[in-house]
């Protein structure tokens, strides 16, 4: 089964290769941390920890790199705004989003690197595209020259003169050569603060937002390399900046593949500025609150039921058909839970392993089934990530292993073959649902601040290191405290592991 990827770039669901063999770059523009992050900035980061699983799945080995834009205009305003410093509004609202990503189950990022401490790389960057004349200083800023770069505009097909005045660049009209130019460099103004004014060979200032992830990009995974993604508003102009930057600078293709993820829509509405209930939709979209009243789950559900290229529509009655959708899941693994008498979260794959055994007709008939719609899903994802089509089988799945469980009656009259059959197509349904992170562990034990499952962890651990020191009474103490407030620890194959009463 070969993987195929729809490219912005060429408008074409192309065969995925990656640049070095077995090895793929991932670049995603992440979040500007001015305001707390929105159900839509969840977007992008779960299909691209879908994208990565399933690439890693494939057997390749995956670099995913998201930035951290803390310095640019609209920050600056916020800070201003509320009355606090650029650096601890940046930081505090950084720490929120990993926080939800985590709760998420986003926890494949690679590094999440922070403009503020690329300036030198930025800084020698810009300097690389005045020597080769791509780019010319006016006053303290310097603009990337767009009638330099005969092939701008080849991502979203729109022309330079299109970015318009006034927008996140805050453009001085006057002092570019031609309207379609844009900030690589802005230099400072006395009123702004101290923590974002950088040193550079045109004086204070600090680097324009497009060209922070052209040199972050390149300088993590290389001038040319294999995905670059972001939201479908990001096209134009950013997209198509970051191109110009970076190909203008080492005159080679920066990214391979350019994958833009659909944008969110509220009760059938496009989120848009200028929307009168902009606000108040942006108050009830809210990621961290979203994660406090809902299974963090279920908006991942909900997010990858949707083709990643497709808008996702957010309303009361999406999220509940979706919560629907995700209890028959839940439903099913209880099911195998009472007859397997195994815990189905530990169920491994081991379909293929019953194909020589004799088995009756039912049985048969389970394995092959699952097996068949194994390829589906499979195919599903090879056709550009198609993760709406992937939940579609994985309901077929359920809908298989639920049939098989009603025909024999298993939950009364359990009988050996059939446990063991069912354990194994309930491996392969938990194994699939894994690719697309879902079913990673039980809703109960899913935390909704989004660190209790690491501080468990690190209580296993020191446990582990207090019994290893002949410390039992400690070792002790902390099983028992952790019982006393409903955490059961587990001696289980792979260590000790705990479970939420
Ligand atoms: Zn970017």
């Amino acid at each position: 089964m070969t993987l195929r990827v729809h490219n912005t770039i060429t408008g074409e669901k192309e065969l995925f290769k990656p640049i070095h063999p077995g090895k793929v770059g991932i670049y995603l523009c992440g979040p500007t941390v001015y305001r707390p992050a929105h159900i839509g900035h969840a977007v992008g980061p779960v299909i691209f920890d879908v994208i990565k699983r399933y690439l890693t799945f494939k057997g390749f080995d995956v670099t995913w790199i998201v930035n951290v834009t803390d310095v640019e205009d609209k920050l600056i305003a916020e800070a201003e705004r509320c009355g606090r410093s650029v650096s601890e509004l940046a930081k505090e609202l950084e720490q929120s989003y990993v926080d939800c990503m985590r709760a998420l189950g986003v926890r494949s990022i690679d590094r999440m690197p922070r403009a503020s401490e690329h300036i030198d790389t930025i800084i020698e960057h810009i300097e690389k595209l005045i020597e080769r004349d791509a780019a010319y200083e006016v006053d303290g800023n310097v603009y990337f020259d767009v009638t330099r770069d005969a092939d701008y505009g080849k991502l979203s097909n729109r022309k330079p003169e299109e970015q318009f005045e006034g927008t996140r660049d805050g453009l001085v009209k006057s002092a570019k050569r031609s309207p379609g130019d844009f900030a690589l460099w802005k230099a400072a103004k006395p009123h702004e603060p101290d923590d974002v004014k950088f040193d550079s060979p045109w004086g204070s200032g600090r680097p324009g937002w497009h060209i922070e992830c052209s040199a972050m990009a390149m300088k993590y995974l290389g001038e040319t390399f294999d995905i670059h993604g972001g939201g479908l508003d990001l096209k134009f102009p950013h997209h198509e900046n970051e191109i110009a930057q970076a190909e203008s600078a080492t005159g080679k293709p920066f990214a391979r593949f350019w994958l833009h993820n659909g944008l969110t829509r509220f009760n059938t509405k496009k989120i848009s500025k200028s929307d009168p209930d902009f606000e108040k939709m942006m108050d009830s979209l809210q990621l961290s609150s979203l994660l406090k009243k809902h299974n963090p789950e279920l908006l991942r559900f909900l997010i990858l039921q949707s083709q990643y290229r497709s808008p996702i529509d957010f309303s009361s009655d999406t999220l509940a058909s979706a919560e629907k959708g995700l209890k028959t899941f839940y439903r099913l693994l209880e099911r195998l839970a009472r007859v397997t008498d195994t815990d189905p979260y530990d169920m491994v794959l081991q379909l293929e392993a019953k194909r020589g055994e004799a088995l009756n007709d039912e049985c048969r008939k389970l394995m092959n089934d699952v097996l068949d719609q194994r390829v589906r899903f499979l195919e599903a994802m090879d056709d550009d990530f198609n993760t709406a089509g992937a939940i579609a089988v994985l309901f077929e799945v359920a809908g298989v292993i639920n049939r098989f469980l009603d025909a024999l009656r298993l939950e009364t009259h359990p009988d050996e073959p059939s446990r063991s059959m069912a354990q194994a197509a309930g491996g392969s349904f938990v194994f699939l649902a894994r690719l697309l992170g879902l079913m990673v562990q039980p809703p109960k034990q899913q935390d909704h601040d989004g660190r209790t499952p690491e501080l468990l962890d690190l209580f296993v651990e020191v446990r582990k290191m207090a019994r290893e020191a002949k410390q039992f009474q400690l070792a002790d103490h902390i099983r028992d405290r952790l019982a006393e407030n409903g955490v059961v620890l587990e001696d289980r194959k792979d260590g000790t592991g705990w479970r939420i009463e």
